[in-house]
């Protein structure tokens, strides 16, 4: 069975127009957004959205405002007739790929800035990233007005921002989580994995490792925070050798270090640099009493 390529969409006003019918029609619309260089981590919020949603339109736009002087804004991989075939395959409606100027239009000048959880983690060695993903996320969901936008686990912190933001100004849209999709070693799915060389892809498990690691000593019963730190830190300094940028436990909630841990909901990010890119990985777990238990933030 050939299946269709999803349309292709650029303009505004014909984005909203389209959504505006499936509402009509009293069809649910289902949202991810995406920069593209697509990978079965993005092909699994996907499949989240078209189980939830009777239309599902995928964005592809590479956003200039998240990115800082230096990062990797003109070498990321941007490879569009490979995209659209992917969302062929999988039966998504439409791909929504403006351009630009199209987000941005000229004199734009008016800057949403959350002031919650932006300025730590990835948000302290890549300022202004998050507000760039949050003013490209309100400009998106208002040019596709989708009844549920999906977002990965992969990039925890985007995730409880964007959550933030959307609880703050009263979007009606529901947002689901998916959970990080893995190659068969561990390494969390990602469209930067491409720039790694044979030999950091090889340490670059070492993220995985020491996530892994912290899990154990967590199940295994020990509950002091700086401890539980110090253990991944110098696991993901060992095995992947590689400048830990951060590793962390953090409290979901508030995006603060725990004091204790106790019952609850338990992030632990990392973030590493190796010489080609920049990853990050994270675990979440949900702790009652004893039992500790993998889990989604929301
Ligand atoms: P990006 O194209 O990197 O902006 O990612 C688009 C969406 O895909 C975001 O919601 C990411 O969190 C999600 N994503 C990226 N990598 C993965 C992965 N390995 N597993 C699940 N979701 C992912």
């Amino acid at each position: 069975m050939k299946i269709a390529a999803p349309l292709l969409v650029e303009n505004i006003k014909e984005m909203q127009a389209w959504s505006r019918e499936q509402r009509t029609a009293c069809r649910r619309v289902g949202f991810v957004p995406t920069m593209g260089g697509l990978h079965e981590g993005h092909l699994s919020l996907m499949k989240i959205a078209m189980k939830h949603c009777d239309r599902v339109v995928v964005s592809i736009f590479v956003n200039p405002t998240q990115f800082g002087p230096g990062e990797d804004y003109r070498k990321y991989p941007r490879d569009l007739e490979r995209d659209m075939k992917l969302l062929a395959d999988l039966g998504v409606d439409v791909c929504f790929a403006p351009k630009t100027e199209a987000i941005y239009l000229s004199g734009d000048v008016g800057k949403f800035e959350l002031g919650w959880g932006t300025d730590r983690l990835c948000g302290a060695s890549r300022p202004g990233h998050f507000d760039g993903v949050s003013n490209v996320l309100v400009r998106l969901f208002n040019a596709v007005l989708p009844d549920e936008a999906v977002f990965g686990q992969k990039d925890a912190q985007q995730a409880l921002i964007v959550k933030r933001m959307v609880d703050t100004l009263h979007f009606p849209i529901d947002l689901t989580l998916g959970k990080i999709v893995r190659e068969p070693d561990g390494l969390a799915m990602s469209s930067r994995n491409a720039y790694l060389s044979a030999a950091e892809r090889e340490r670059s498990i070492g993220l995985f490792g020491a996530l892994k690691a912290v899990g154990g000593a967590l199940s295994a019963g020990e509950r002091d925070p700086g401890a539980l730190a110090a253990l991944g830190r110098a696991k993901a300094l060992a095995v992947a050798g590689a400048e830990v940028e951060y590793f962390e436990l953090l409290e979901p909630a508030t995006l603060g270090a725990p004091s204790r841990i106790g019952d609850g909901l338990l992030l632990i990010a990392c973030a590493i640099k190796m010489e080609r890119a920049r990853l990050i990985d994270n675990h979440v777990y949900r702790i009652e009493g004893e039992n500790v238990s993998e889990a989604l933030l929301f």
